[in-house]
This record gives C-alpha cells, structure tokens and sequence, in this order.
C-alpha cells in the first residue's frame, strides 16, 4: 500500500465532510501552516482567506500557542471533568466572563459549535422543566444555522443539506431575520409566536448569519427582538460560534447590544483555532433553577473530552494574543480595508450587495440561478480561487472574506483582486 500517494490513500479510507465524495475534485494535501498562508505537499501556498472555516485567529501553527499546548501536554494532558477540575478549566472559565458580558456567571465545557447549541438548549428546556412550568416553544431564523447535530439542526432554518432529517427534527417556530427591509416582518412574526405560544427559547446568531450566506442585520433590530422575548420570560441564546472573539470588530457581536442575553455559546475561535472546544455559559439565575437536594435536577449532558486541558491552554493562549494591543490593531486595519474595498466594488452591475460586519466582508454575485448553497457559480469560483493559491469557499453566490488577524495587507489585496478577477469570467 505504500506505493499509493497520500491523495489516493485519503481517495481509499476517507470520508470528508460537506463533501459529494464522487464528484468533488481530489483534496489538497496540507502538509504545514505559517501565518494567513497554508502550505502544501507540493509547495504551493494558499492564502487562508476564511481562517479555515472560521476557527483561526492569530495564524497557523503560532508559536506562541503551540508552545503553551506542548507545556500543558507534558504537564496533564486530560482528567475526567466529572468530580475533577484543573487549573487551565478554572483560569479559562475566569476570564471568559471578565470579557463576556456582565451577567454571564457560569462556564459549560463542551467539544464544538453545535454542542454547545445543544447544550444551551437543553439547559433552556430543562431550566422550565426543574420548575414546573410548561413551556415549549423555541424560536430562532429562518436561514439560521447553528450545526449539525439534531438540536442544532432543528434550531437551523430550512437550509437545503438537512432534508433528509426533516421528519427527525423536532418543532421549532422559524421567524424572519430583521435583514434591511423585512424588519417589520421580522418583529410581527416575534410578537405573534410571542401572543399565541408558551415559549422557552429564543435563539439567534447575533448580526451576522454565517452559513445561511452571510447575511448581517442592525444591533438595534436584535435588541428589539430580545427585550419582547425578555419581557416574556423567554431564555435568549447567543450563538456566537462563528461571531465570538473579535470577528465583528468586538469581542462578542452582543457587545454591539444594549440587552444581555441570558446563555452563550462559543467555539471556533475560542482556542485561536488549535482545537476542538466550545463552551456554553449562562446567567446565575438560570444556574439556580439547577441547584437542588434533587439529583434529577442537574444537567444530565458530558462528553469525555468536556474541558480537556490541551484546549483549555490554547484558549488561554489565544485570548493573551487576543487582548494584546497589536491584534487590536490588527483588527482595525482589517475592518478599515475591507471598507476600501467595499467602495471600490459598490455599484458593480455583477454585485447584488458588499455588506461588511467588522472583518467579515460578503459580496452577493448576481446570478441566473438565484441565490442557494448548491448554485453552481460557487464550484467554478472556488477551483477559480484555489488555481490562484487563494481558499475562498462561496457560500452559494455569496462570495466572503473572513480572514486570521494575522493576515498581512498585500496577502488582503490578493484576495481582493482574485475577487475583482472572477467578476470579469462570462
Ligand atoms: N453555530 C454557528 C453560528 C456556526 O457557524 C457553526 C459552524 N459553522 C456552528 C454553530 C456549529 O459548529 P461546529 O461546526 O463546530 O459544530
């Protein structure tokens, strides 16, 4: 078998995700990092132009972040977080709150984005439950999309890639998004559920709604959604998995509220990129309804990974990075370029919309198909985008930047003018 290259042993034993594994082109074999730049077996580079699905901030293989990591390794590498603890859990759960916003009081471990929806629902449906009140109902976005396990696909809008699932999912009431234009309808809808239904949760990405294309709404509009949603005593959750650690030029995109939501969950970004983790924190009003002589009233949710120390030590490594004055920098350079950019395309006749949250910037092409994930403008772009050395993956005709902060200014100019390359292909 070792005379098969690494590309026809991957073809043999591997399944790859999001991936129609007949037709999709060969993968590219990845074999080191450095920076905003991935290297391949061959020695071609790409540049990294979506932080490899959203998770890198500070750039690949950063020394700083590897080193705390190999420390942590040799020192403990994993315990059982049922009846243990260790110091990095203790130390990251610290300073997720200093910076989350004041009425977070207690930190969930979990492994990635949708399990910590999961979790956060479960914690909203059974924090009513503990209490004797029936409440059922649970509303989010249409076009919204919070993962890939059954929680978080029943929380996600109609999106085209669970249909197989659909009768599998359970029942949750999906309202417009307040994008420019529909946020009256955006807000009826909320208050009609709101009149008519018990509800328990309400969960939302807040201002910008990653996989459902990029789509951005105004602070004001969520601010709105969650004060009627509080004043019915409904939990409102924070999905910042894609938002959280700085990508909206904030920290968290909440930060952009004035309203505090009661339960976060964050991952991607929270170990820099270096590992699977996520965590789920809530409100010590929610933790409450938990607390009890009754052990049916704890939460029954654990993985065997929950807060294992390797991640723990890259998130702690990360937010040092994060909160250096450089990265701050870094991030308004990012934002302030993009903005050029955005004026330079803005009448396009090809553009339906640029629209620009901090440092993620989205240009939606015009095509013949409409707008959908499986429009097949986003495979002739994405190979378009690779032969360039540049990974950009098109979330159906919305074509975004989502950058490490890392990135240098000519590598953001070279994803720019790939961009402005692909308007002129028939
Ligand atoms: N929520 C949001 C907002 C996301 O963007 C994602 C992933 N793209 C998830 C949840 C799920 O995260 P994961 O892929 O780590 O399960």
């Amino acid at each position: 078998m070792d005379h098969l290259t690494s590309i026809e042993k991957d073809a043999r034993y591997i399944w790859h995700p999001y991936t129609q594994m007949k037709t999709a082109a060969p993968p590219l074999p990845i074999v080191r990092g450095e920076g905003a730049l991935l290297i391949a077996e061959d020695g071609k580079t790409y540049i990294d132009a979506v932080s490899s699905w959203w998770v890198n901030l500070h750039g690949h293989g950063h020394p700083y972040i590897a080193e705390r990591i190999a420390t942590q390794a040799r020192t403990l590498e994993q315990v059982i977080f049922a009846g243990f603890t260790h110091p990095p859990a203790v130390e990251l759960a610290e300073r997720l709150l200093q910076i989350l916003p004041s009425n977070q009081a207690k930190v969930f471990y979990s492994d990635n984005g949708s399990t910590a929806v999961e979790v956060a629902l479960k914690i909203a449906i059974q924090f009513f439950h503990n209490q004797g009140i029936i409440k059922k109902t649970i509303i989010a976005f249409e076009h919204g999309y919070h993962g890939d396990t059954f929680g978080a696909m029943s929380a996600s809008g109609d999106l085209s890639f669970n249909i197989a699932f659909q009768d599998y999912l359970f029942q949750v009431k999906h309202i417009p998004p307040p994008l420019p234009g529909q946020e009256e309808a955006s807000l009826q809808a909320m208050n009609k559920i709101l009149g008519e239904n018990e509800v328990c949760a309400f969960i939302f990405e807040p201002l910008v709604m990653g996989a459902g294309g990029m789509l951005m709404y105004a602070p004001e509009m969520l601010d709105q959604l969650i004060k009627m949603a509080h004043y019915q005593g409904v939990i409102c959750i924070a999905d910042e998995v894609m938002t959280g650690f700085g990508r909206t030029g904030k920290l968290f995109a909440s930060h952009y509220l004035h309203e505090k939501p009661d339960i976060f969950c964050l991952s991607k970004g929270l170990t820099g990129g270096f590992l699977p983790m996520s965590v789920t924190t809530c409100t010590q009003a929610i933790f409450d309804a938990f607390w009890s002589d009754d052990k049916y009233k704890a939460l029954f949710h654990g993985h065997s990974y929950t807060a294992n120390p390797l991640g723990c030590a890259a998130a702690l490594a990360s937010l040092d990075l994060l909160e250096q004055e450089d990265c701050q920098q870094d991030i308004h350079e990012i934002i302030q370029q993009h903005q050029g950019f955005k004026e330079k395309l803005a009448r396009h006749p090809k553009i339906i919309e640029i629209r620009q949250t901090g440092t993620i910037l989205a240009i939606e092409f015009k095509t013949s198909e409409g707008t959908s994930y499986f429009n097949n403008l986003r495979d002739q772009f994405y190979a378009f985008f690779i032969e360039r050395g540049v990974l950009l993956r098109p979330l159906g005709n919305v074509i975004y930047i989502l950058p490490p902060y890392c990135i240098r200014e000519e590598q953001l100019n070279k994803i720019y003018s790939v961009i402005e390359e692909a308007l002129f292909i028939p």
